[in-house]
């Protein structure tokens, strides 16, 4: 066949979304415990929504977004993240003023043009938090507590390193980009050619490099957590004080600036063994001033996003089995088949799933199927269940067999499924 998904593109076949399913059951209800209430928010936004926000010297405005004119002439860009359009929605949907206290999540595609690897797509998978509209450091700690308790309820804590950091204010920024660039410039001829533009452009990138050798020259570059205000410093302070009381343990890395533009104080990572490369599963911290720099009133707010594919690749898939059918029918004859539809309809109602082979193969065909699909009971409709209006319910697990009257099959069948076989 020509026609291919593209690059960095995957089909989720029947085989795999159980597991999504569960992940996202999962997360549903752990994030609603917190009060957290899903947004569904479109995945085609103006162009100018991801420059303003995310920044223009930034990986993913630079070259991993999805943008294109549309026939209308519009610039338009596939959302590479959440929190750009959560703020987006937030402003035009009138929350500054009438609720500016809210507690958003959100799951769904985002699309970047990377290089595809394991962990790596150019379509992936996010679940997101946005809790808008508090300063306090109570805030940043339920959130962080938040972020753990998701992964916890994934039976992963033991597995899990957070990392946590303090960008400061945009002052405290505006100062350290001015010291870091001075340092930096003593390095510049060492540096990969990427980190010499970025001291330029972005000098807070060069400690994000992935480079083993940019990361070993700036290892004593000056940190952004010693020079950050004394307000900045007591709000970080109180932070590490809450997560302390609770026992959630994490470890300061001053080298984590994250690599978008819109963060301010607390910024955090959440890194797993056993991914290779790709280790973090999540990450997010405080945006104060997005709301501002999109035209909105300061809303003070924090967030973070975790990477579907990648909570995947941690988890176990028989944690979450692909669905059996309660019973398989096996018929005999275009009469019975035609019942067997009707009965399985009524039993769908009921929430009871049944399998069938809409082709008239042989009964002996049909009944190693229904021993093959895991179902427990086999539904028998040949000539004698047909005359007397009857169907032979056999217990696959056992092999004994009862006849029922149709009329009485869900009653029987739900009786059945109450007691274990
Ligand atoms: P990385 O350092 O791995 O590129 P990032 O800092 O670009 O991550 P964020 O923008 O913070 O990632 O997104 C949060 C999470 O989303 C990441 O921790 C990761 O789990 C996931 N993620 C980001 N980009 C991809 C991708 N291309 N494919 C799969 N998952 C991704
Ligand atoms: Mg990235």
């Amino acid at each position: 066949m020509e026609l291919k998904k593209l690059k960095g593109f995957r089909d989720l076949l029947p085989d795999e979304t159980p597991l999504w399913q569960y992940m996202e059951a999962k997360a549903r209800r752990v994030l609603e415990a917190f009060g957290y209430r899903e947004v569904r928010l479109p995945l085609l936004e103006d162009t100018a929504l991801f420059r303003r926000s995310i920044g223009e010297a930034t990986d993913i405005v630079e070259k991993e977004m999805y943008t294109f004119v549309d026939t209308g002439g519009n610039s338009v860009t596939l959302r590479p993240e959440g929190t750009a359009s959560a703020v987006r929605a937030y402003l035009e949907n009138g929350f500054a003023r009438s609720a500016p206290k809210a507690r958003w999540y959100y799951l769904g595609p985002m699309f970047r043009r990377e290089r595809p690897q394991k962990g790596r797509l150019r379509q992936f998978h996010q679940i997101g938090v946005e809790c808008f509209g508090w300063a306090e450091a109570e805030a940043d700690a339920e959130v962080l507590t938040l972020l753990w308790d998701l992964f916890a309820a994934f039976g992963l804590s033991d597995r899990l390193r957070l990392e946590i950091n303090t960008l400061g204010c945009s002052a405290d920024r505006a100062a350290y980009v001015q010291t870091l660039r001075a340092h930096l410039q003593g390095l510049r001829s060492d540096l990969c050619p990427d980190c010499q533009r970025r001291i330029d452009t972005n000098p807070l990138r060069v400690l994000d490099c992935k480079k083993e050798r940019c990361r070993q020259l700036t290892s004593d570059a000056p940190r952004i957590t010693e020079a950050v205000c004394p307000k900045c410093s007591e709000h970080f302070a109180r932070v590490r004080e809450i997560l302390d009381g609770v026992g959630l343990a994490y470890r300061v890395n001053p080298r984590m600036v994250r690599g978008l533009d819109y963060y301010n104080r607390t910024t955090f990572e959440l890194l797993a063994e056993g991914l290779g490369a790709q280790n973090a599963v999540a990450a997010g911290g405080r945006y104060d001033g997005l709301a501002e720099a999109l035209g909105g009133p300061p809303v003070p707010a924090l967030g973070f996003a975790l990477g579907m594919e990648r909570l995947g690749l941690l988890l176990d898939p028989e944690a979450a089995p692909a669905p059996v059918p309660t019973a398989y029918w096996v018929t005999r004859g275009p009469e019975a088949a035609a019942r067997a539809l009707a009965l399985r309809r009524e039993l769908a109602a009921r929430g009871m799933g049944s399998a069938m082979d809409l082709a008239a193969r042989s009964f002996k065909a049909q009944m190693r199927a229904a021993d093959r699909s895991g179902a427990r009971f086999a539904l028998i409709l040949a000539e004698d269940e047909m005359a007397s209006g009857t169907v032979t319910v056999k217990d696959l697990s056992t092999g004994n067999q009862e006849t029922v009257a149709v009329g009485e099959l869900i009653s029987y069948l739900m009786g059945r499924i109450a007691t274990p076989s």
